[in-house]
């Protein structure tokens, strides 16, 4: 299998070196400290960094948003770190959030909050009744325009346009927003696992 050098960006200036699988799209640790230089063979070094899998995970007010890329790649992606267990939560791959969108609608709960909801096709500005991916029942709340579905039978071609106005979102970018339910983004963030989720 194929792997290239991936990189994990923290705010302070730090960087951190692991893995990506180029035939799953997968990118995540054993983080290390270091990397050797190798052109196309570029590949983390040295002692990983310990995880700390047995200590409680850290709350989501300390989760750190690193910014995670690969050598030779041609984007970069937010992404979630642990810093009690010092562990890479994802998500793995920069084409997540284009996936959440197709599977996902944005509400605005009643805390003002934006969560994620399951989408709950046909069409509609409001969900009447469903449950947030937090967990939260949530009634008769607004739909924010974020949903892009990539199954759209049954639809009509006016349903179908609206679509297209929706532009690409990312949901770690407004982690620092107040509005944003962060237990939403990261429980999305960090199911996703590669190409196919
Ligand atoms: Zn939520």
């Amino acid at each position: 299998m194929g792997t290239r050098l991936a990189t994990f960006r923290f705010p302070d200036g730090t960087t951190l070196y692991g893995t990506h699988h180029t035939t799953t799209n997968a990118t995540g640790g054993p983080l290390y400290r270091d990397h050797a230089e190798d052109g196309y063979r570029d590949r983390p070094c040295g002692e990983p960094v310990p995880e700390r899998p047995d200590v409680p995970p850290a709350p989501l007010d300390r989760l750190i948003r690193v910014v995670v890329g690969y050598a030779y790649g041609d984007y970069e992606w937010y992404g979630l770190y642990d810093p009690e267990r010092c562990e890479f939560l994802g998500p793995v791959s920069g084409t997540w959030y284009g996936y959440l969108q197709d599977q996902q609608d944005l509400v605005r709960g009643d805390d003002g909050r934006r969560h994620l909801i399951p989408e709950d096709l046909p069409v509609r500005l409001r969900v009447r009744s469903g449950r947030t991916v937090c967990g939260a029942d949530v009634t008769d709340v607004p739909v924010l325009p974020y949903h892009r579905p990539d199954v759209v039978l049954g639809l009509s071609e006016d349903e179908i346009r609206q679509f297209d106005d929706v532009e690409d979102v990312d949901l770690l970018a407004d982690w620092d927003e107040p509005d944003l339910c962060r237990a939403c983004v990261k429980t999305a963030a960090t199911r996703n696992r590669g190409w196919w989720c």
